[in-house]
């Protein structure tokens, strides 16, 4: 009985994010799903990408969070249009919440829109967005056998992104290790390392998010 009502969620999930997935495209949107652990830095990459790169690309942001508006906050500080779900007891954002939201921004006017996903390395995983890409950020603090620990969220990611590069003195991790546990769980995975604090790498990740929307725009 369980099984089947999860069962039924995850498609009535799927459905809506295909809705998502089709205005996203009609308006040739690059839609990218950001998930982390809480305090990975998935907010500090994007206030960082916003602010270097807003003069050359139009952003949106939708954050989701169990409560507050504080990286809501943060984001409007940069000067581009975003959003606030709270999710209250919910572990991770769902197609249906960002579907309810969409009407919110001016889609003609955005090239890139981030969703930044609730900090969880669990559920998120099963649950499309209508995402044309999917980033996991994790941090040197976290330990490198993360990757290894989480293997759902990785096997369907595009991209993981390690953070705080910057600790790596302060903290044992190893980054071959943590390269390893992703690629044997993922092989197609990309990685890029970057420390938002001293930008090293940055540019890499900004290298990134570009050739995705080439490549979206070229596919449509
Ligand atoms: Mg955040
Ligand atoms: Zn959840």
């Amino acid at each position: 009985m369980k099984l089947s009502l999860q069962k039924k969620i995850l498609e009535e999930n799927d459905k809506i994010a295909e809705e998502n997935k089709a205005i996203f495209s009609k308006h040739g949107i690059l839609a990218i799903n950001m998930m982390s652990s809480p305090g990975a830095g998935k907010t500090t990459l994007l206030e960082k990408t916003l602010t270097d790169l807003k003069d050359k690309f139009k952003f949106a942001v939708i954050e989701g969070d169990l409560a507050t508006n504080l990286d809501m906050e943060r984001i409007n500080k940069c000067n581009v249009p975003v959003v606030q779900i709270n999710t209250g007891r919910g572990c991770h954002l769902n197609s249906k919440m960002i579907n309810n939201v969409l009407s919110e921004f001016n889609l003609k006017n955005v090239d890139i829109m981030f969703i930044e996903n609730v900090g969880n390395l669990v559920c998120p995983a099963g649950y499309s967005l209508g995402e044309d890409k999917r980033v996991v950020l994790i941090s040197t603090p976290e330990g490198h056998d993360k990757p290894g620990k989480y293997p759902v969220i990785l096997s369907s990611a595009d991209l993981m992104v390690i953070n705080k590069l910057d600790l790596m003195p302060y903290v044992d991790f190893d980054i071959d290790k943590a390269m390893f546990y992703a690629t044997q769980v993922n092989n197609e995975i990309e990685i890029i390392n970057v420390s938002c604090k001293t930008k090293d790498g940055i540019q890499k990740w900004y290298e990134w998010v570009i050739g995705a929307l080439m490549e979206k725009r070229k596919d449509a």
